[in-house]
């Protein structure tokens, strides 16, 4: 029996919810918490406490004595948003109850034993159909306990806590079990492609008939069948498309001529004289290749009639996963949710190794971690794509946003078409950075690299002198670092040419980490021997201001220009016009916005 505690008035709402799910098993007890507790832990195997975790544990300190023989107790806070087991995780179920409870009351179960164990994705939410002891095994996975895996087919799953060996195992197969044993989950990858052919008018019973006939000798499972395939001519074709839907698979088509061009080992003359193909079934089971597992096989029909059907099922090769991810600046809570998902769908993580550290403990258990030092992006790419080549889920990862100065390129220019990309953008350092300074990038803005490493100087200079004489803002990645000391000051004189002395420069060092510094200061005075590669600068344009301490790049709406202005550059009276102010005026629906605002 399971005893029912409860305080507040929120509280015994939360209790009676549950008491109604489960009316058998449950009993409350009312009146003053403290005897409740005492009574209830008294007569019950359970408890559950619709109170704060504190008073709970003075109200139940007294009466513990023993881990086996202790009922289990989960607390349910206030706002019905956790589930917490307090006591007698395993020996009292408390565990298994907090999950159950949380069901229930759609609150989020906290366990806190087995913490290694932490973040296992449950099995059911994979995305592939499971067989099997699928409760037995996640709690195995949840309590830490050893769960091998046996992967027959090799397919992108995330990380699980798994090994080699275990007293439960996860079985990774899409050949047929007459009975899965126990202690044993089967995963079901859509692992089979099966190409199919038929006759105008062929009945869906002999298409389904004859696939289903094809696993079955084979052994293989109709639940791992990814796929219908066929020709562009069979597409509409009833029984094709019936089969498809009642297997519950997408059906792919492929036009004759490129299946024409697909080596199958058992052409024939009919199709070609039909559809245009020497193969259907066999040409389109291993169009985007894979292993022949059943050969072109005909339909049977008792009625001595011709067959009007084909079949031919193939193993297609793992589709691996390549995640290319963003982690935003620094800070935890500007790495975006989607980020997150990304890095505990992967199995494997490959990165430069301070990055790897700052979101380490977000990784599930069993993520094999590839980490390098600086300056091997050529290995960190070719190791990424590799890996999802070989069927694995993947996640490169970047600061700020991966494909700025980082990643994604070169990974992507590895990358072949047999595997799937996913990008997760990230905050950017200019983006952290601006919303550090003020509203520097409020109107057109630009980012330029200094590093010259990759690019040659010239190119680089000339990029400068075009956002120059185009006033854009520029924001500097890698604007400095030892060995590279020339080019700012380089940079920065070829846009002073552009640009008054006082234009507003923003200087920002490790934007959201820990030791974060910022500075607002003006070209003529920046000092770059206070930049290093922590650092991006972000050079105003030429209407760029300081408004109270703040960096602003006006966007140019003319409603503003009744408030009180900042005064103009002193220093610079040939800029008394702003280039963008000169162009709004030209604007009839600027003319329209003067009206309203009067
Ligand atoms: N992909 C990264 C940029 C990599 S290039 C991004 O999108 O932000 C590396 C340069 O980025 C550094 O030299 C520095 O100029 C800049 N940078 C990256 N993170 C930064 C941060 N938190 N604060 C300031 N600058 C940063």
């Amino acid at each position: 029996m399971i005893g029912l505690i409860s305080a507040t008035a929120a509280g015994a709402a939360a209790r009676d919810r549950l008491a109604a799910a489960w009316p058998e098993r449950t009993r409350v007890y009312d009146g003053p918490a403290r005897d409740a507790v005492r009574a209830a832990f008294a007569e019950c195997e359970q408890l559950v406490c619709f109170l704060a975790t504190g008073a709970v544990v003075r109200l139940i300190a007294p009466l513990l004595s023993d881990k086996a023989s202790d009922a289990g107790v989960v607390c349910v806070d206030e706002s019905g948003r956790f589930a917490v087991s307090l006591v007698g995780g395993h020996g009292g179920g408390a565990n298994d109850l907090a999950r159950e409870v949380a069901e229930v009351l759609d609150a989020r179960p906290v366990v806190t034993t087995a913490t290694d164990a932490v973040g296992v994705p449950g099995l059911d939410t994979l995305g592939l159909p499971v067989e099997g002891d699928v409760a037995g095994v996640s709690r195995a996975l949840l309590d830490g306990e050893p769960v091998a895996l046996r992967a027959e087919v090799s397919w992108p799953l995330p990380a699980l806590p798994v090994g080699a060996e275990g007293a439960y195992t996860i079985r990774l197969t899409d050949r047929h079990l007459d009975a899965v044993p126990e202690r044993e989950v089967v995963l079901r990858p859509p692992s089979l492609v099966v190409g199919v052919g038929a006759s105008r008018g062929a009945p869906v019973e002999e298409v389904l008939g004859l696939v289903e006939a094809a696993l079955r000798d084979a052994g293989l499972s109709a639940r791992s069948v990814g796929e219908l395939a066929t020709v562009d001519a069979k597409a509409e074709e009833p029984g094709i498309v019936r089969a498809a839907e009642r297997l519950g698979v997408p059906l792919v088509t492929y036009s004759a001529g490129e299946l024409a061009r697909v080596a199958v080992p058992n052409p024939s003359g009919a199709p070609l004289a039909a559809v245009g193909t020497p193969s259907v079934a066999e040409a389109a089971a291993l169009a985007r290749g894979g292993e022949l597992l059943v050969p072109k096989r005909k339909s049977e029909r008792t009625d001595g009639r011709p067959a009007m059907a084909t079949c031919a099922v193939v193993r297609r090769p793992a589709r691996g996963r390549l995640a290319v991810v963003g982690l935003g600046p620094g800070a935890r809570d500007l790495l975006t949710p989607r980020a997150k998902a990304e890095l505990r769908r992967a199995s494997v993580l490959v990165g430069l190794d301070q990055y790897v550290d700052q979101i380490r403990d977000l990784l599930r258990p069993g993520t094999r971690v590839l980490e390098s030092g600086l300056g091997a992006e050529e290995e960190r790419a070719r190791t990424a794509v590799e890996e999802a080549r070989r069927g694995q889920a993947v996640a490169l990862i970047g600061s700020g946003d991966a494909g700025v100065y980082a990643m994604a390129s070169p990974a992507l220019a590895e990358a072949s078409d047999d595997i799937d990309v996913v990008g997760v953008p990230g905050v950017t350092a200019a983006l952290a950075a601006g919303a550090i300074l003020g509203a520097p990038l409020g109107h057109d803005h630009v980012s330029i690299s200094l590093s010259d490493l990759h690019t040659p100087w010239e190119v680089i200079e000339r990029r400068v002198r075009a956002a120059a004489e185009a006033d854009l803002v520029v924001t500097f990645y890698n604007p400095r670092s030892r060995g590279r000391d020339w080019q700012l000051p380089k940079a920065l004189g070829i846009l002073a040419e552009h640009r008054a002395p006082a234009t507003p420069v923003g200087v920002v060092r490790n934007a959201s980490r820990p030791d974060e510094s910022s500075r607002l200061t003006t070209l003529a005075a920046l000092d770059p021997a206070t930049v290093d590669m922590m650092t991006v600068v972000t050079v105003g344009n030429t209407a760029t201001r300081e408004i109270a301490g703040r960096m602003v790049t006006p966007r140019g709406y003319r409603w503003q220009e009744s408030r009180p202005k900042p005064p103009e550059h002193p220093e610079h009276p040939e800029h008394p016009k702003h280039p963008e102010h000169a162009e709004t005026t030209r604007h009839p629906e600027h003319a329209v916005n003067k009206e309203e605002s009067r």
